[in-house]
């Protein structure tokens, strides 16, 4: 059985009081109000507050990412934060791959594998983002390009280390857009990672990898899209700084 999971990404938004306030009462009323729901929630705040969020979620199902991490351990890096680092304040999970960073931050699939190694050293759940361009997906390549982003970075990986992934399938032309893919247009993509997953570490990996959807997800197209059956959850930005949108998007 796949696990379903659930993704905050609230990239550079919400500041101290913001991110512990949300996070309080989101756990209070998960739990006080005993929401019915089958998925793994993860929030990913902004890097000074993680280890106050990880504090506040200890004990309960509410576990908290990084949104990235430096492909060096430590040294003359200004302005970064390692894997090392990270792991000795508790956290645990690890966004990579984002488009925001490939476009804003110049990662590409050489730096994203560096990334991906250190993250594993220091046995990170990593959720790993891929997705086409809109002129990819004009040109009927989008296939094509998501199997090389996977080809270049997380199938350098090992059978074993594939218990430490789950994929986010971001179509880049829908994250923050407004625009989604469609139910069957994700479902297809999805359906095509698995298959990859198949090819090259076979069923046991494809059956239980988990795929998630993301861009621009909300409280009104989330069931549709959440009840396809190769999408395992989402990665939500805009929507999950939004309380009343995300509990939705919980219970869809
Ligand atoms: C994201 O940042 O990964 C994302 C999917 O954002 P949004 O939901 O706002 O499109």
């Amino acid at each position: 059985m796949r696990e379903k999971i659930l993704i905050a990404n609230w990239k550079m938004n919400y500041d101290f009081y913001e991110t512990t306030s949300f996070i309080r009462n989101l756990l209070k009323v998960l739990f006080d109000k005993k929401i019915n729901h089958n998925k793994k929630i993860i929030i990913a705040p902004s890097f000074p507050f993680l280890h106050i969020s990880n504090q506040i979620s200890q004990g309960t199902t509410l576990s908290i990412a990084s949104q990235n991490i430096h492909q060096k351990n430590k040294g003359a890096y200004t302005g970064e934060v390692s894997a090392e680092m990270l792991k000795s304040i508790g956290i645990k999970k690890v966004l990579l791959g984002h488009s925001e960073r490939k476009i804003h931050f110049f990662e590409n699939n050489c730096i994203l594998l560096k990334k991906i190694k250190i993250a594993l050293k220091y046995n990170f759940h990593i959720i790993f983002c891929v997705g086409e361009t809109i002129t990819d997906r004009k040109k009927n390549i989008h296939f094509s390009v998501v199997k090389n982003q996977l080809k270049d970075t997380v199938f350098h990986c090992s059978l074993d280390e594939m218990n430490y992934f789950s994929i986010a399938y971001e179509p880049v032309w829908a994250i923050g857009t407004g625009l989604t893919a469609s139910p069957k247009e994700a479902q297809d993509m999805h359906k095509f990672i698995r298959l990859l997953f198949m090819e090259q570490y076979g069923k046991k990996v494809s059956d239980k990898i988990s795929i998630l959807y993301g861009g621009s997800v909300n409280d009104i197209n989330a069931k549709e899209i959440f009840s396809q059956e190769d999408i395992d959850g989402g990665l939500i930005g805009n929507s999950s700084l939004d309380m009343n949108k995300f509990l939705k998007i919980i219970k869809s």
